[in-house]
């Protein structure tokens, strides 16, 4: 079985290397995600030589763009962070995920406090350098922060696209097209319940390309990556499930239907979870096999002890 990476701030796992010489152990990525990958951990600030403990860091807006700066000795410590993202491509390039800590200038995704060197005030509004450099990089890498990984929404979506994209990783270095339609057709549900005119778009993209360059492949990545980024909605679930139930029409009874169609209706209500049409869905998959349900990765997307889709 394909061993998962998922490159991480090395913080988020208890390693005291912050500034203060703390740590921010994440527990779900330790006693939780942590079973079923195998975590790349970085600090790119210890990595560039800085000490633990060390003088912070902070982002500024100067003339030349944003920069890190150390306030205390006024060092500017852009260009190594960079060079750091350069140093770590061997692990970058094999991972099919990243979990940020929220807030640092270093590692930050989004919303780093942003100063402005004149007057001293701070902005919201920055991005990490590491990040911001992993952005650049790895368009199509799942990226998410500690804190937001606390919604189940989003700790949901961010799981759903890493083991999408180790999936895409698993494909051929040179798919051919029937590779590129069977992945594609794998996606087809979760791709419906996150952006249906994306799922179309990219579904005529594919059948008109003859050659898979690696210029065309990695723009449908990037475009199915960028569609499962968006939260899935209970309308396009609701369809997505009703679109399954279609299946079981002629081989259920009259009462089975019905317990299917009140348990799509009370989903699409906010009385049940997902969880719940699902289970039933998976239960008559198993009693009447079909090979093309069977192989999407909606019924499937990620271990079921994560537990992922008890809060949606
Ligand atoms: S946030 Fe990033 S740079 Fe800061 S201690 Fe954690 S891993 Fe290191």
């Amino acid at each position: 079985m394909q061993t998962i990476k998922v490159g991480i701030s090395a913080c988020l796992l208890g390693d005291e290397v912050r500034f203060d010489g703390g740590h921010k152990r994440s527990a779900f990525c330790t006693d939780e995600l942590g079973r079923h990958v195998e975590f790349v951990k970085l600090c790119p600030e210890v990595g560039i030589g800085m000490p633990v403990p060390r003088p912070t860091i902070r982002l500024e807006s100067r003339e030349h763009g944003v920069r890190a700066i150390v306030p205390k000795t006024g060092e500017d410590v852009t260009e190594r962070l960079t060079d750091f993202a350069d140093r770590a491509k061997g692990h970058l390039t094999q991972i099919s995920g990243y979990v940020l800590c929220a807030k640092s200038p270093s590692c930050g995704m989004e919303r780093v406090k942003l100063y402005n060197p004149e007057n001293g005030h701070a902005r919201k509004e920055g991005t990490g350098i590491f990040a911001a450099q992993l952005q650049q990089r790895y368009p199509a890498l799942p990226l998410e922060e500690d804190g937001r990984l606390n919604d189940p929404a989003l700790r949901e979506n961010f799981v759903m696209r890493v083991f999408v994209y180790a999936a895409w990783q698993g494909l051929s270095q040179s798919p051919s097209k029937a590779d590129l339609l069977g992945f594609h057709t794998s996606l087809k549900l979760l791709l419906l319940a996150h952006n249906q005119q994306v799922y179309r778009e990219l579904g005529r993209q594919v059948a008109q390309q003859q050659e898979m360059t690696a210029e065309f492949l990695k723009s449908y990545i990037e475009q199915v990556m960028q569609a499962l980024a968006e939260p899935a909605t209970r309308a396009n679930h609701t369809n997505v499930l009703q679109h399954i139930q279609g299946y079981f029409k002629s081989v259920l009874s009259d009462d089975q239907r019905a317990e299917l169609t009140d348990a799509i209706l009370a989903y699409r209500q906010g009385i049940e979870p997902l969880l719940v049409p699902l289970t039933l869905l998976r239960h008559y998959l198993r009693e009447f096999p079909n090979d093309y349900l069977a192989g999407q990765r909606y019924l499937n997307p990620y271990p079921k002890d994560l537990k992922l889709r008890y809060g949606l």
